[in-house]
């Protein structure tokens, strides 16, 4: 084997590499110039397969046994079988239950199942050049370039960069902190919406749609037609949330204060007037109680009670430090609250499910549990518009400025109640398409002439079928085999992928995973390898499997590396593992193919030699500059020579400053914000990795970036792989293991396990009136239609905005089509398709009603944060201000006069209505009303929220590299991520109902609505918060966190006690729930009132005035309201 001659000569390319080399890019190629050819040609129907790809030349072989293990389809073409059936749904499996199974997934991470940092210990071998294998590691270690200290680090130990660990000073930037914050999710549906169970069976177009429109009006809100009632007397009797603590005195020194009570004005309370008789919310002295149901102000009057809401009690002057209240200002109550539209929907529309029966409904909140049931449209889980109603005309959609916009996240997981999609197979001809615009067979295509042809739903073109797919029609024009095919009767589904869809017209080889790890001098000090190594060990059992598989096919690759890289042979039959230096950093190369990607069980002791060995052989490193380009090209060119996909696991520390391509220099400068050229702290330094990029898209090379910087790292440069690969970044600056060690560790898990598809393409279709134009997300694209992934996995969305070419019609309605062609974690090749059908409206009123604020939002947001690259913050701020006032301004307009109203028949522009207190009511006879679309009547709370973001409004307390990392993060986040990221949810914990499920319900985002007497979790999907009032019950403070008083409470604690007590019980409980519903694992943070954290904290409540000059929701929604009329005027 010439792999022994390699080892000999680390410092040098060999010769027989040659071939590696030349497939270098030239790295001042500009990158986007010079297009390379579409990878997927045959994407748009099974051409002539892909553009081969060179493959290396020279010693390297495939390793043995990566022949393609992937099952080839099913070639019995006269009978298309589903391979797979989901459970349960009788209308769409087969005719025989018993054969019915759930469609082989990958392995499904389990929340709360995924510490394993138990591991086993591995019995301990001392490492020793053993005389069999001349070139182990100690001779290697002879090789390594041990440099030493180098002189612009002359200290690494006394490093200053802040606190340690991930506590760094109160409003410092802290790790991976995304400020904005915000919340919850809009939107009123009414309750008369049509449900499923009353709906027929064939409600797609080209078929009987029997209903396709909301004709009745909305009925969840008591109607009026009073704008500013008098609202004393509504309250209902609020939900009570929680009980009280046991032996609460009803009396003492700080009487329990589960809410602000509202009395009288009090000075610093915000909307109360000086006088003034207090229309918008009432007076209630109900002492010890709490809960006083907020009186929703005269917003929609005869709301629901505002849960929780209440003001500053007696005695207890207001625990805000605000300024004194300013004239003119709306009461915070009158205005449209997220918790009350999100505690709406829960009720209106939590219980029943969600049936995809119908073309354009609007599906339930993303912060509404419910259960969706596929019934011809794709779940909401998967894909989500923002309007369900697309306007018939460009004209009309340039009117009202609602972008038409879908999020779609094509390998979402399923609740465990919910059916996953069934795989189809064709059998060898592939699946069945339109013959013109090669769009999938779907539940849209409508079969004519008996059965014999269907005419294409998208194109109108017309297709012979099959023979082996001919089936006859009954008397309603459906097929006879309606019910027993996916394709023809659900909204989302998997076909089998033919070799036609596969590189090189061959079954793809099983993907591998390799994990590159940063051994300088700060990954040692700071115990990231010592736990990294350690944890391996165990997390290697844990690769993602298809379906009942017993093992994984994915195979495991080991690189580590400073200024040079070391890679390691772990093949099965060797006693210990081997290294191999390779120092010439600039013309990377994989200096061994056989014994380097490796099947786990296969080279489980080798591999476990090797991860107790790495931390010992570099524990005495002084090394602290690092590489990072040559870093991925290794792994890419070793994924070459595998001819599989793959996924890079690196896990770097430092800015790249050794002289190596893609070095780095540190760039950061905070002056530039605000100005002109802020952009450029969002732009790569250099192209390098754009390059870099293309070339890994290109083998389905996936990067996934650990980083654990104790200072600036250019996140924005080294993450650009990630984002252009379809991969994610993670953070933990200042890293500790001690400290952070448990949230890096459940996010390596969830990364590692979760579902994931590689070398991954996607296509949009639409039928004729609309196409897809833009899209966002972590992908590449190198023409205007095929989205281009690395790999996908099952938290990545992209954001898709279309627009009109055409008209549309309101009987057939707008048919989407999202194809998504990948490899899975066996190698096999699949096509997951989703199909959504749009109503279309020739009144803008039906628009407005079919509308959902968090999707406008989420697209508001990639919008934003993709135009930062490229404008000054300060334009994209006024142009989604700008947009958002002309959407609202439009509706004012056209849909909320009294003549539109009469015309619409519909009243439900009352209920968007911005009842007004006096005050307002003053101002809105001198300048008119607020009227706001009852779907869109959070969208200026939320658009606050993401103006006052980071990105477009940082304080100076935020590093570049974490606006960097937010930008990347919220570029593949769903709706409900951006939700709860941009409008945080705020729990009061001292109201839990210990006996039962239930959260208790959230309050409003602001200080304001905390009570000194209370505990509040606060969590955005990033950040976990739980803020102690100063007042707060000794009992609580005992039963949770096992200290006497407030003083005692230690806020650097990391995790609650483990207490024997119903609400230490309760609380751990939430926390974790709250912990498995998101992506990410959050550290928690314990802030006392008044500690210094405290500024940290306050930084999330999103409804107040930010630090940073970010305008209050009330502020905000006079300014709207200014922008607005302007509009009109
Ligand atoms: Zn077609």
């Amino acid at each position: 084997m010439n792999q022994q001659g390699h080892m000999a000569s680390y410092g040098q390319p060999q010769p027989g590499y040659q071939g590696y080399h030349q497939q270098q890019l030239a790295y001042d190629n500009q990158h986007m110039t010079g297009v390379p050819p579409p990878q997927y040609g045959p994407y748009n129907g099974p051409v002539q397969g892909y553009q081969q790809t060179a493959v290396p030349q020279g010693p390297l072989r495939p390793v043995p046994g990566s022949a393609p293990t992937s099952v080839p389809p099913s070639t019995t073409a006269q009978q298309p079988v589903y391979n797979q059936y989901g459970q349960g749904d009788v209308h769409n499996g087969p005719a025989v239950p018993e054969q019915m199974q759930r469609v082989p997934q990958s392995q499904q991470y389990m929340p709360g199942n995924t510490l394993h940092s138990g591991s086993q210990p591995m019995p301990y071998q001392q490492y020793a050049p053993s005389l069999s294998h001349a070139q182990q590691l100690p001779n290697q270690m002879a090789h390594m370039q041990i440099t030493g200290v180098s002189s612009n680090s002359a200290s690494p130990v006394s490093q200053g960069y802040g606190p340690p660990a991930s506590r760094p000073p109160a409003a410092t930037s802290l790790p991976p902190v995304g400020p904005a914050a915000y919340s919850a999710a809009p939107q009123n549906i009414p309750s008369s919406t049509p449900q499923d169970n009353s709906l027929p069976q064939h409600p797609f177009p080209g078929q009987p749609s029997p209903v396709s429109t909301f004709s009745s009006p909305p009925t969840s809100i008591g109607l009026t037609g009073v704008i500013h009632p008098p609202s004393v007397g509504m309250q209902r009797p609020p939900t009570m949330h929680g009980q009280p603590l046991p032996g609460q005195p009803p009396s003492g020194p700080y009487p329990p204060q589960p809410n602000h009570r509202s009395l009288g004005p009090q000075p610093g309370m915000p909307g109360a007037i000086p006088g003034a008789p207090t229309q918008g919310f009432q007076m209630h002295p109900a002492p010890n109680q709490g809960f006083v149901p907020q009186q929703n102000g005269s917003f929609a009057q005869m709301r629901a009670p505002q849960p929780n809401y209440a003001a500053p009690s007696t005695g207890a002057p207001n625990y805000s430090s605000q300024p004194p209240p300013q004239q003119k200002r709306l009461d915070p109550d009158s205005i449209p609250s997220p918790i009350q539209v999100i505690e709406d929907d829960k009720s209106n529309r939590g219980s029943e499910p969600f049936s995809t029966a119908v073309r354009g409904q609007v599906p339930p909140l993303v912060t509404t549990d419910f259960v969706v049931k596929d019934q011809g449209n794709a779940s909401p889980r998967f894909v989500r518009c923002a309007t369900y109603n697309i306007p018939c005309t460009s004209d009309m959609a340039k009117q009202c400025q609602v972008p038409l916009t879908t999020v779609i996240k094509p390998l979402a997981t399923l609740p465990a109640d919910e059916a996953h999609p069934f795989i189809v197979d064709h059998g060898e001809t592939g699946p069945i398409r339109c013959n013109r615009c090669k769009a999938y067979m779907c539940p849209y295509m409508q079969f004519i002439e008996g059965g014999r042809r269907f005419q294409c739903a998208f194109c109108s073109c017309v297709t012979e079928v099959l023979p082996h797919y001919f089936q006859h029609l009954d008397h309603t024009g459906k097929r006879m085999d309606y019910y027993d095919r996916p394709e023809l009767s659900l909204g989302s589904y998997e076909f089998l992928a033919t070799v036609d869809y596969c590189k090189n017209n061959k079954f793809p080889n099983p993907p591998a995973f390799i994990f590159m790890i940063d051994v300088s001098y700060n990954a040692l000090k700071s115990g990231l390898v010592h736990l990294l190594c350690e944890e391996l060990k165990t997390l290697l059992d844990f690769l993602p499997r298809e379906g009942n598989a017993e093992e994984s096919a994915i195979r495991v690759g080991f690189v580590t590396y400073n200024k040079v890289l070391h890679f390691y042979n772990v093949k099965s039959s060797l006693a210990q593992p081997q290294m191999m230096v390779v120092s010439d950093v600039a013309d990377m190369f994989v200096p061994l193919l056989d014994g380097f990607l490796v099947n786990v069980n296969e080279s489980r002791a080798v591999i476990n030699s090797l991860l107790e060995q790495i931390p010992e052989m570099f524990g005495d490193t002084r090394e602290t500059e690092t590489v990072f380009g040559p870093v991925i090209q290794a792994g890419l060119e070793a994924l070459k020579a595998a001819e599989c996909a793959g996924k890079l696991f690196i896990f770097h520390s430092t800015l790249p400053l050794a002289e190596a391509p893609g070095k780095l220099k540190n760039r950061d400068d905070k002056k530039l914000i605000n100005t002109d050229k802020e952009k450029t702290l969002f732009q790569p330094q250099t192209s390098f990795y754009n390059n870099l990029a293309k070339e890994c898209v290109a083998q389905g090379c996936c990067v996934d970036l650990f980083l654990f910087p104790n200072q600036y790292v250019d996140v924005a440069t080294l993450g650009l792989v990630t984002y252009q690969t379809g991969g994610s970044i993670y953070k933990y600056t200042y890293f500790q293991a001690q400290a952070d060690g448990e949230r890096f560790l459940n996010d390596l898990h969830r990364d590692v396990r979760k579902v994931i598809g590689f070398d991954a393409v996607m296509r949009v279709r639409t039928s004729t009136g609309i196409r897809a134009t833009d899209f966002f997300g972590s992908f590449y694209m190198s023409n205007t239609t095929d989205v281009e992934l690395a790999a996908l996995d099952c938290d990545k969305t992209i954001t898709v905005e279309f627009k009109h070419d055409d008209k549309l019609n309101e009987d057939s309605g707008a048919q989407i089509q999202c194809a998504l062609l990948y490899t899975s974690c066996s190698g096999q090749r699949r096509l997951r398709i989703h199909n959504l059908s749009l109503n279309c409206c020739t009144q803008l009123a039906d628009l407005y009603r079919n509308c959902e604020t968090d999707t406008l939002i989420n697209f508001f947001v990639k919008l934003a944060y993709r135009a930062v690259l490229n404008n000054s913050t300060k334009t994209v701020r006024e142009s989604l201000i700008n947009q958002s006032a002309q959407i609202l301004a439009c509706y004012r307009k056209n849909c909320a006069s009294p003549s539109s109203a009469g015309q619409s028949g519909s009243l439900d522009h009352f209920r968007g209505r911005l009842a007004v207190n006096r005050i307002a009511m003053e101002l809105q006879s001198q300048t008119g009303q607020l009227i706001l679309p009852e779907c869109m009547k959070l969208l200026p709370v939320y658009l606050n929220c993401v103006l006052k973001s980071d990105i477009l409004q940082p304080g100076g307390d935020v590093s570049t590299d974490d606006r960097a990392y937010i930008r990347h993060l919220i570029a593949s986040m769903d709706v409900s991520e951006t939700n709860v990221f941009f409008y945080p949810r705020v729990l009061p914990v001292h109201k839990m109902d210990v006996d039962g499920d239930d959260f208790p319900v959230a309050v409003r985002c602001s200080e304001e609505r905390l009570s000194k007497g209370g505990i509040y979790l606060l969590e955005n999907g990033l950040n976990l918060f739980i803020w102690v009032g100063m007042s707060t019950q000794h009992d609580l403070i005992q039963s949770i966190f096992n200290v006497q008083s407030f003083g005692q409470i230690d806020s650097g604690m990391a995790t609650l006690p483990q207490l024997d007590n119903p609400y230490s019980k309760k609380l751990r409980s939430m926390v974790d729930v709250i912990r498995a519903q998101r992506p990410r694992f959050m550290k928690l943070l314990i802030v006392k009132q008044e500690d210094k954290m405290e500024v940290l904290f306050k930084h999330f409540l999103m409804e107040d005035k930010s630090s940073n000059g970010g305008a209050s929701y009330v502020d905000f929604l006079c300014h709207m309201h200014k922008e607005i009329r302007q509009l009109l005027s």
